[in-house]
C-alpha cells in the first residue's frame, strides 16, 4: 500500500546550526504514526542530517536537485553518486523553480530521474501548470506532457521509486492553496495516468503529494482527500511548530 508522506524542502534556507536544531525539534516530537517524514536541507547538511535521521524507520533524507551527468568537468555540480553516497533516501526533481530559474526542461529532468535511480535514490518528481494554463484549461494537457517525457520512459519496476508531488505553480509560496476539489482532480487525473501506462497497482501504490502554500490550517482538508498520500511543503517546513502540526494533520 502506498505510504502517506510530509517531506518539507527548504530552499535556500536556514543555516547548518538552525537546520540542526529544526530537525532536533521535529525528531524530538515525532507523533506516533506511519506517516514518512521527509527533510530536503541544502547539500552542505545532507550528510549530518542523514546520520541524525538514521535510526529512525520513518524519517528521511532528500536533496534539492542532482546534476544530470554522472561525473566530470562540470564545476559547482552534485552527482546522484555523491548524495547516494551521504546517506541520503531521495532527490526531489523537476521543482518548477529549477524549471524557471534554471532552465530545466522536461528532456533535462528524464536524465537527472535516470542519474538517481542508477544510483538507488527514491525520486520525488514534481509537476505543476501555470496560472494562466489554468485558466486555460490547459493545466490536464500540460501535467501529462510533464510526467511522459521526464518519467513515463521508466519501467514498471522503476516507477516504484518515484513519488510524484503536484505542485500547481500559482500556489508556491503564494499563500494561495489549491482548493481540496482542484488538488483532488489533479491528484485522481495523474493516478489515472499512472494506472494507464502502468497498470491499477502500480497507480494505487504510488504516493502522491501536493505542494502548495500548505500548511497547519489546510492540511487536514487536504489530505483527507482519497488521491492526496501527503504534502511537499516549502515555508511552512522551516518552523517546526507548523511542519509537526502538518504531519500530525493525518
Ligand atoms: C514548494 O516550494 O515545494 C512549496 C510547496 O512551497 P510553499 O509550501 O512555500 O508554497
Amino acid at each position: 500500500m502506498r505510504k502517506n508522506i510530509v517531506a518539507g524542502n527548504w530552499k535556500m534556507n536556514l543555516t547548518r546550526d538552525e537546520g540542526l536544531l529544526l530537525v532536533e525539534q521535529v525528531l524530538g516530537n515525532l507523533p506516533k504514526q506511519n506517516t514518512q517524514v521527509v527533510f530536503a536541507p541544502n547539500y552542505l547538511s545532507l550528510y549530518k542530517i542523514g546520520k541524525m535521521c538514521n535510526n529512525y524507520e520513518n524519517v528521511k533524507v532528500a536533496a534539492q536537485n542532482c546534476s544530470r551527468d554522472s561525473k566530470g568537468a562540470f564545476t559547482g555540480e552534485v552527482s546522484a553518486e555523491m548524495i547516494a553516497s551521504c546517506s541520503v533516501d531521495y532527490v526531489i526533481i523537476g521543482h518548477s523553480e529549477r524549471r524557471a530559474e534554471f532552465k530545466e526542461s522536461n528532456a533535462v529532468l528524464a536524465e537527472k530521474v535516470n542519474r538517481a535511480l542508477e544510483n538507488n535514490l527514491k525520486v520525488i518528481f514534481c509537476c505543476g501548470e501555470s496560472l494562466s494554463q489554468r485558466e486555460e484549461m490547459a493545466y490536464l494537457d500540460w501535467i501529462k506532457q510533464q510526467l511522459v517525457e521526464s518519467v513515463f520512459h521508466l519501467s514498471a519496476e522503476q516507477i516504484k521509486e518515484i513519488v510524484i508531488a503536484y505542485e500547481p505553480i500559482w500556489a508556491i509560496g503564494t499563500g494561495k492553496t489549491a482548493s481540496t476539489e482542484q488538488a483532488q482532480e489533479m491528484h485522481a487525473f495523474i493516478r489515472n495516468l499512472l494506472a494507464e501506462k502502468y497498470g491499477e497497482q502500480v497507480a494505487v501504490n504510488t504516493s502522491i503529494l501536493y505542494g502548495g502554500s500548505c500548511n497547519p490550517s489546510n492540511a487536514k482538508g487536504l489530505f483527507a482527500q482519497q488521491d492526496i498520500d501527503g504534502g511537499l511543503i516549502g515555508g511552512a517546513s522551516l518552523n517546526a511548530a507548523d511542519f509537526l502540526a502538518i504531519i500530525n494533520a493525518f
